[in-house]
């Protein structure tokens, strides 16, 4: 199709032909596509020429924001040198290589080795594998139960959307598969006890001894879990939560999957969420902030014991991988990106705009629609409620996701306005503290005008 289209064409074309993730398809076709043409730090424009300020840096993954001319650069000259290079049988290319010992260098002590996907769901399909494939080789292929969490989102994999706990991913899908299970998330506003820290560490503590006690510790694979939960609406956990649950897979002897597709690579403040609580997984999933969406790709990381046993255990193929595994052109995307994080200054700048961020989000909590008010590093969510005493929600006829969400973009904002009236926040690493206070100015906007 060589011709100019025009604006009206092209979202009927959108309308004819493309197919969107998680949309009703009916509902698509009658609201149209907004087609995004064009994007400047933490800006993008349509093609109507609206400029809108994202505060979800594209969907929580352009980290580094947009127009970044170095990345660029590097993307084009690796495409000019070597476009392609399998990393299948025993064929490598030099992006992803340096990639691999750079990451594995800054990953949590004991993950020394590195598996490349394309996204976030393979990854989290790869470890699922990879977890099967442990348990055969070892000698106790009745360990395959997989435990994960109510409002956790792993993914839309036919494996990764089993552990995935949220319905509209389960629903005509005939998910979650039987050997996939799920205990309450540690969700401290609806918590009983949400006030006391220790109590909802605990509460998951028990809930996973007890799902481990009721399908028998012998058969039970892994435990999978967000460090944050960012789909299921920005659920954050009290500090420990996350080494408690490590030291419980530990004493159960199940392995545990941290999926830091959305907390990884300096979201929360450091480069992973791990990192913050002294915690090694047996296999960390990572994607989005790895290449700030300037190129598809994921990194599925496993602990050495696990790749010494597979390695002692299979001399046949371990018959995984795809054709772009490792590809080069996103390898020298995240090479690049990796250093605007840390001699760009992009990681300190989000712990520096960070303070603003929080200063922000608790000024928006006397306001009579926020029930709660959570976050960490540049990540975090408002929760709208009816009644702040009761904390009631509003009901689900009434659309309050898409109506936000409509809302914001007419205020000239992007943010993720989830169905069940929560707001979600993952602005860039670089944005500055006037940016943040524009931000927030519009969201108190949409807030009053919502009153
Ligand atoms: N895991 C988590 C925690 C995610 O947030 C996501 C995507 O949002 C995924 C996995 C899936 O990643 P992708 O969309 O790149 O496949």
């Amino acid at each position: 199709m060589t011709e100019t289209l025009t604006n009206r064409s092209l979202i009927e074309l959108d309308r004819d032909h493309l197919i969107h993730p998680v949309a009703s398809f009916r509902g698509h076709e009658a609201h149209g596509a907004r087609v995004l043409a064009s994007a400047d730090g933490m800006w993008l424009t349509d093609i109507d020429g609206k400029r809108v300020i994202d505060a979800f840096a594209g969907l929580w993954c352009v980290n580094v924001g947009y127009g970044q001319e170095s990345i660029v650069e590097a993307a084009a000259d690796q495409m000019r040198r070597l476009p392609y290079a399998t990393g299948y049988f025993h064929f490598a290319s030099e992006p992803a290589i340096r990639l691999a010992a750079e990451l594995t260098a800054l990953t949590p002590e004991g993950l020394d080795h590195v598996f490349f996907t394309l996204g976030g769901s393979d990854a989290v399909d790869s470890a699922v594998r990879y977890i099967i494939h442990y348990f055969n080789a070892i000698g106790k292929p009745e360990k395959k139960e997989f435990i994960a969490l109510e409002w956790g989102y792993h993914g839309s994999s036919s494996t990764g959307a089993g552990l995935t706990a949220l319905g509209n991913f389960h629903r005509g899908f005939d998910l979650p598969y039987k050997w996939q299970h799920h205990i309450p998330s540690p969700y401290p506003y609806r918590h009983p006890q949400g006030d006391d820290d220790a109590a909802v560490i605990a509460s998951t503590v028990a809930a996973l001894e007890a799902k481990v006690a009721e399908i028998g510790a012998d058969k039970v694979a892994a435990f999978c879990c967000e460090p944050i939960q960012g789909s299921g609406g920005v659920i954050v956990p009290p500090k420990g939560w996350l080494k408690a649950l490590r030291e419980a897979c530990t004493r159960l002897g199940i392995l545990m999957l941290v999926d830091e597709v959305i907390t990884g690579f300096g979201r929360t403040g450091p480069l992973f969420a791990c990192e913050e609580e002294g915690v090694t997984p047996d296999f960390m999933t990572t994607a989005k902030g790895l290449t700030s969406g300037y190129a598809p790709m994921g990194a599925m990381f496993m602990a050495n014991h696990i790749y010494e046993t597979i390695a002692d255990a299979s001399p046949l193929p371990v018959g995984h991988g795809m054709t772009y595994s490792g590809h080069p052109v996103s390898a020298a995307v995240a090479l690049e990106v990796l250093r605007l994080y840390r001699e760009g200054g992009v990681l300190a700048n989000g712990v520096k705009t960070g303070a603003r961020f929080a200063e922000r989000m608790e000024a928006i909590r006397s306001h009579p629609l926020v029930g709660d008010v959570r976050y960490r590093g540049m990540l975090g969510a408002i929760e709208l409620v009816t009644d702040k005493a009761t904390k009631g929600m509003f009901p689900a006829e009434l659309n309050l996701g898409d109506r936000l969400s409509q809302m914001t973009w007419d205020n000239g904002l992007i943010v993720r306005c989830f169905a069940n009236a929560v707001i979600g926040f993952a602005p860039a690493l670089t944005c500055t503290v006037e940016e943040m206070d524009i931000i927030f100015d519009r969201v108190q906007l949409t807030l009053d005008q919502l009153l």
